[in-house]
């Protein structure tokens, strides 16, 4: 792969190391030209999936601003990134075995929640406020009067 710093067309590969569940590969390269060091990701992608957004707009599946969804809601929560990786091979496995390669937001969402609400009840509000569009401390009352109820 090339350097994206100086465009070296061969860099080397320091490091790989696979993920806790064996789904992804975390590969650290470094130039021998430049010196510089940047990390690559190899995920499984069996299909091409497509997103229905709520306002039926159709865009392609994208598992970085998935994963990064997650990121942000598990931040400051001593939670391993490669946890969040686990999280987002486990939905996107089960979103590529489905019959339908159209896929609506909320079906994703409602995925995310599941996960999130087995890992970490704070990043499950973080993710709830802003994936149910919170817009008031009211509706957080609300919703973590409902978590209480659950347990
Ligand atoms: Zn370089």
């Amino acid at each position: 792969m090339r350097c994206p710093f100086c465009s070296c067309p061969d860099t080397q590969v320091k490091d790989s190391r696979v993920s806790e569940d064996g789904y992804s590969i975390r590969r650290r390269r470094s130039c021998p030209k430049c010196g510089s060091r940047f990390t690559t990701l190899e995920h499984i992608q069996m299909r091409d999936l497509i997103v229905v957004k709520k306002n039926d707009v159709r865009v392609p599946f994208e598992r970085e601003k998935l994963y990064k969804s997650i990121l942000l809601a598990v931040s400051k929560r001593d939670i391993d990134a490669d946890k969040v990786d686990q999280i987002v091979n486990r939905i996107v496995r089960q979103l590529e075995s489905g019959s339908d390669s159209e896929i609506r937001s909320s079906t994703i969402g409602e995925l995310v929640m599941d996960e999130l609400l087995a890992l970490d009840k704070v990043a499950y509000v973080r993710y709830a406020s802003v994936y149910k569009n919170f817009t008031n401390p009211k509706d957080f009352e609300d919703f973590t009067a409902k978590l209480a109820r659950k347990k």
